[in-house]
């Protein structure tokens, strides 16, 4: 249990922390930036100033890209460590005009927070900054050793991130970590994420003729490069909606009955979740498969974006000279993103007909990971969510790559509790996003209950 006096600071502190968050909010650390102002440094120094107010040491450090805010406190050398991760950066917030309120300036109303990154994660690793200021000035420091990594990348597959856990493994290294940047499965039902898939984003381009050409004088006598990427795109799934990459679902782990037995357990309403993406019914993916194995435990391809030829209004008879497309897989514990590139450089080289050259791009990769569905850490995380919310997490996979989680697994050999705090209708990375005022208020709670929880299992030892 979390002491009476930590709660009540967090309930007695409330309107301001929610201040202090919408001044983060303002901040627009955009990831991913084209002309508008980078904010991101502007949001790592607000962070150091924020967290040495609440006794952290804490300074920038430099990356390849954006920098890392990394801060610890070591009240006690035989307590614990926990180390704490969160994102600064946020999504660009386009399309601008379907904003009821501007995305950075943060707007409370119907019992949320509106903003770019009110969720997604600036609200949720505010949580831990409340729940460090809560043990530190009701209950004179928090229980354990506190480590935070505060990446600015995160949004762009955190290129950067890599490197620098790996050259930092030692001051990073940490008895548990815990993770804030994912949602509840349902609005009253808290859950603890074991399993991520990775990704592979890569970019095809077909070239063919040296320019534009006249499609009724020389149509027929040369490969239009975007009816070829059509064929060859098309030609990456096969009728059961498997991937015909070579060798792509050799590693593929198959979920075992125990999990499958969890996940029948959980309350996946599928027909409001296809009402709430405007579709009939889930359709797609591999025949013979739910839903959930769809989107949680088997590999996927997906066409994120085509360019070719004439986009303009009205009408011009060309055949272009290149089509490209951009490529995305998601990908099941274990492959492996080297593998997959690989397949996708056969498949290429095997199905690129005659009058195109074919060019492969990738922009960015990310391993899947399965973490332990029994570890201390998620007993802690289990414990302080269920404190905080109500009601006993269900443990749940999630489709998305979140790839700090790996590196922190295989890196630095923990497997972290990923305990978030957002809604699944939060709007997240689109327009109008928010988070409600309940998960940031109890998201505190369970946040300082967790690191009591891991003090707690350690003096027990
Ligand atoms: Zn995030």
């Amino acid at each position: 249990m979390l002491p009476e006096k930590v709660r009540d600071y967090l309930n007695a502190n409330r309107d301001r922390h929610l201040s202090e968050l919408c001044e983060f909010l303002r901040i627009p650390s955009i990831a991913n930036v084209h002309g508008e102002p980078d904010g991101c440094l502007q949001a790592a120094e607000w962070l150091v100033e924020r967290l040495e107010r609440i006794g952290l040491s804490a300074a920038i450090e430099p990356t390849g890209g954006r920098p890392i805010v990394f801060a610890e406190a070591s009240p006690n050398a035989d307590a614990p460590t926990v180390l704490i991760y969160g994102h600064y950066d946020v999504q660009p917030p386009d399309p601008l005009d379907k904003w009821h309120t501007p995305p950075f300036e943060p707007s409370v109303r119907d019992g949320a927070v509106f903003a770019r990154g009110a969720n997604d994660d600036k609200g949720q690793l505010y949580t831990h900054i409340m729940a460090l200021e809560a043990w530190q000035n009701a209950a004179g420091g928090p229980p354990v050793n506190v480590k935070m990594l505060l990446e600015g990348e995160e949004e762009q597959s955190s290129p950067n991130l890599e490197p620098y856990v790996a050259a930092n493994a030692g001051r990073l290294s940490a008895d548990a970590a815990v993770i804030s940047d994912s949602e509840f499965f349902a609005p009253d039902l808290p859950c603890l994420v074991y399993g991520l898939r990775g990704i592979v984003y890569a970019e095809i381009t077909f070239t063919g003729p040296a320019g534009d050409l006249h499609s009724g004088t020389h149509g027929g006598a040369v490969t239009n490069p975007a009816n070829a990427l059509a064929q060859v795109l098309a030609a990456m799934h096969d009728e059961a909606g498997r991937v015909t990459l070579p060798g792509f679902y050799e590693d593929v782990v198959e979920t075992d009955d125990a999990e499958q037995r969890l996940w029948s357990a959980l309350p996946f309403d599928e027909a409001g979740y296809a009402r709430s993406l405007g579709v009939d019914a889930p359709s797609g993916g591999e025949a013979g498969r739910d839903v959930l194995q769809r989107r949680w435990s088997r590999p996927t391809l997906d066409i994120n974006g085509i360019v070719s030829g004439y986009i303009e209004p009205g009408a011009k008879t060309i055949i272009p000279a290149r089509a490209s497309a951009k490529v995305s897989t998601r990908l099941a514990p274990d492959q492996q993103p080297q593998k997959v590139v690989d397949g996708f450089r056969r498949f290429l080289t095997d199905n690129t007909p005659a009058g195109i050259r074919w060019d492969l791009t990738v922009h960015s990769t990310a391993r899947p990971v399965l973490l332990s569905r029994r570890s201390p850490a998620l007993e802690a995380a289990s414990a302080a969510l269920e404190e905080a919310f109500g009601r006993r997490p269900a443990m749940i996979r999630m489709g998305g790559s979140v790839p700090v989680t790996e590196l922190i697994q295989r890196i630095l050999g923990i497997d972290a509790a990923m305990m978030g705090y957002g809604l699944p209708d939060d709007n997240i990375h689109a327009p109008n996003e928010r988070f409600r005022l309940r998960q940031f208020y109890d998201g505190a709670v369970a946040s300082a209950a967790v690191l009591g929880n891991i003090h707690k299992q350690q003096s027990s030892q």
